[in-house]
């Protein structure tokens, strides 16, 4: 089941695949830590039976949580597993596991051509170094079904990982208070960054033994048995349809408070949490 599901989806990339990193890249996506690339423990099962490692490894070295900015609306943060930068994965600029990276990876940069963004994220001052984006993309309308179909098999698996790990499709967090705790800490801080955000979220998440928590579901993934369970559970339409639902449209938020994680009942429209 997971061999077929894993060759399927290697099968949908390489459909008219032409798309090749420029020689002088110097991978700057695998390199800025303000680009994000997410990870789901689907990508590391992948990883893990690449690499013949055990998922609880991978995360351990190569991940870590995260926050990503909901595009429309600052005052809320998505809780992630994020790739740590630079990758541990890059090796003179080549990416050493290049045919299980993660589907984030893979989708780059072709995806956001298909979804005309590309002039835009061109103009973004973290993309003016990409290569990839200063010259028009050509994809063959075979390859924009491949990968669109594969995108949907990216949002399925970031759904139920998220379920799996944190309880919610959608881990969303206020980030008012987070703010604030940031602004006390470091006074003469002009700007708090997304990293600022992250070390603060991973202690706090520490000292309610929530990264604990994390950390044992990963550690399950390495039985033969939780994978089963889970790829049934991303074979189930019913299942998979019911949490993509509740990713778009989060019902609760979360609030990091002094010694506890406490949830508001919120309803937000797609347009606030909807992340690329
Ligand atoms: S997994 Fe590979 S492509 Fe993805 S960020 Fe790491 S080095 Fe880059």
């Amino acid at each position: 089941m997971l061999n077929n599901y894993f060759q399927h989806q290697a099968h949908i990339f390489d459909i008219e695949c032409n798309f090749r990193c420029p020689d002088d890249c110097n991978a700057p996506g695998c390199r800025k830590v303000d680009i994000i690339v997410e990870v789901t423990i689907f990508d590391l099962i992948r990883l893990g039976r690449f690499l013949n490692t055990p998922a609880y490894h991978l995360f351990s070295q190569y991940c870590h949580l995260g926050l990503m900015i909901c595009e429309d609306n600052i005052r809320y943060k998505r809780l992630l597993i994020k790739m740590k930068k630079p990758c541990l994965f890059l090796s003179e600029n080549q990416c050493v596991v290049h045919d299980a990276k993660p589907l984030n990876c893979k989708l780059f940069p072709e995806l956001y051509h298909i979804k005309g963004v590309l002039p835009k994220l061109s103009k973004n001052p973290l993309f003016y170094t990409f290569p990839c984006l200063k010259e028009p993309i050509v994809i063959s309308e075979k390859r924009i079904k491949a990968l669109t179909k594969l995108r949907r098999m990216s949002l399925r698996e970031q759904a139920l990982s998220h379920e799996y790990l944190f309880g919610v499709p959608s881990f969303v967090i206020d980030e008012k208070p987070l703010r604030k705790k940031l602004r006390r800490n470091h006074p003469k801080h002009q700007n708090i960054s997304l990293q600022d955000y992250d070390k603060l979220l991973n202690k706090l998440l520490k000292s309610y033994s929530y990264i604990e928590n994390v950390l044992e579901k990963i550690s399950r993934l390495d039985a033969e048995s939780e994978r089963k369970n889970l790829f049934e559970k991303l074979s189930d339409h019913v299942i998979m349809e019911h949490l993509m639902e509740k990713m778009v449209r989060p019902m609760v938020v979360h609030r990091l408070e002094r010694d506890d994680i406490k949830q508001l009942k919120r309803s937000l429209h797609p347009p606030a949490i909807y992340f690329t």
